[in-house]
């Protein structure tokens, strides 16, 4: 089948377009922006936007007092509408604190790039950006909309809403986090809790009077043997008490201990289930006078395959064929914003970004040969939607 017009524009503009792919991609890689360094997040999102605008698309800035600002960037349809857009989803934070952009910049070794950020996922940041820009070139047949998020690295506490509202009637979302090592896509993805939690206790001078005392550290380690106990493999359940402190000195009673525990499940189903029974293992006394209560609870649901997303995964597979590459779809247990959009309903695939790995690493890497037919997958499988 020979493609539209408008297909062929949109591809062969992209297909020209890798080494200014390239070069936006360095100027956002070398802005620091981890999650809580508002204007560095403010930056990255500044730089898209120049981009997105000289481009002829519209963008609209969604400030934040705290976290950095969204954006949402528009390609009306050709008939103007902007009713049931194709979305492009991607976060402009990253993991890695200030001052990593200058000790390893951006850099090009061979056919890999490197830098912080440069998979997860600034790649694919630009490559929405470049498709975004190549639909209002050639005039999109349907409406396109970029949502450009702040803080998915610590579970999208001020983006959530932002992701909410903008897809609702959405006709499908594409999140371009990388592509795994193998090349595949991410057709489900676990569901996660991050919960914090403090066990408060009586201090007590440990040699003199240790019987006035309830220890914190004692109640709290009651607590993390129970938590451990409800992982289920079978099921996809599991917890991870990560961290843990506590204590005052090694000679009183501990009055305080604080820990933070990571939860992950399969289904929402399963989540309901397992909130439930850590909240009672946090609320027990098991040890008289002491006292415990969750301080920040923050959540990704899961992406869980539907009718739709198969169909979906579908489509992306066959435009990714007809571009020349072949893929396939994988699960894993990492979380990320598309569950947000696929638990309001919407066709999701993730992972429609250049292929990457080692994220969250010094040694994270960007095949650079995967700009260009990552970006034409996602038109093509954007253009198909029109039908
Ligand atoms: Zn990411």
């Amino acid at each position: 089948m020979k493609g539209s017009a408008t297909e062929q524009q949109v591809l062969h503009w992209l297909g020209q377009s890798h080494d200014a792919m390239v070069e936006l991609l360095r100027r956002i890689v070398d802005i620091d922006s981890d999650s809580y360094h508002k204007a560095g997040v403010d930056a990255v999102v500044s730089v898209l936007r120049e981009y997105l605008e000289s481009s002829g698309v519209a963008c609209e800035i969604r400030p934040n007092s705290t976290y950095g600002n969204c954006m949402r960037a528009v390609v009306a349809g050709s008939d103007g509408t902007q009713e049931r857009p194709v979305v492009l989803m991607g976060h402009c934070d990253t993991v890695f604190p200030q001052g990593t952009a200058a000790q390893r910049p951006f850099q090009i070794e061979g056919e890999l790039a490197h830098g912080p950020g440069v998979a997860d996922m600034k790649s694919g940041l630009v490559i929405n950006s470049f498709v975004l820009a190549a639909f209002a070139k050639a005039g999109a047949p349907l409406p396109l909309v970029g949502l450009y998020t702040a803080d998915e690295e610590i579970a999208s506490p001020s983006s959530r809403a932002f992701i909410e509202a903008g897809v609702v009637n959405a006709r499908a979302v594409l999140n371009s986090e990388p592509a795994r090592p193998s090349g595949n896509v991410v057709i489900g993805r676990k569901g996660a809790l991050f919960i914090d939690f403090e066990v408060t206790g009586v201090p007590a001078h440990s040699g003199v009077n240790h019987q006035d005392g309830a220890s914190a550290i004692e109640a709290m380690c009651r607590k993390v043997l129970k938590l451990h106990r409800l992982t289920d493999y079978p099921s996809g359940v599991t917890l991870n008490v990560g961290l843990i402190s506590g204590g005052s000195s090694v000679n009183t009673v501990a009055p305080i201990a604080k820990a933070s525990l990571d939860v992950r499940f399969k289904t929402l189903e399963a989540m309901k289930d397992v909130r439930s029974r850590l909240g009672q293992i946090i609320d027990e006394v098991e040890v008289p006078r002491t006292s415990a209560r969750i301080t920040q609870e923050r959540n990704f649901l899961p992406l869980v395959q539907t009718p739709s997303s198969q169909a979906l995964f579908a489509s992306y597979v066959q435009a990714a064929a007809q571009i020349g590459f072949q893929v396939e779809g994988e699960f894993t247990g990492g979380s990320a914003d598309s569950g947000f959009t696929a638990a309001a309903g919407i066709p999701t695939l993730c992972a429609t970004g250049p292929v990457g790995g080692k994220v969250h690493t010094g040694e994270e890497w960007l095949k650079l040969s995967t700009l260009v037919p990552r970006a034409q997958a996602i038109a093509l499988t954007a253009l198909r939607l029109a039908g």
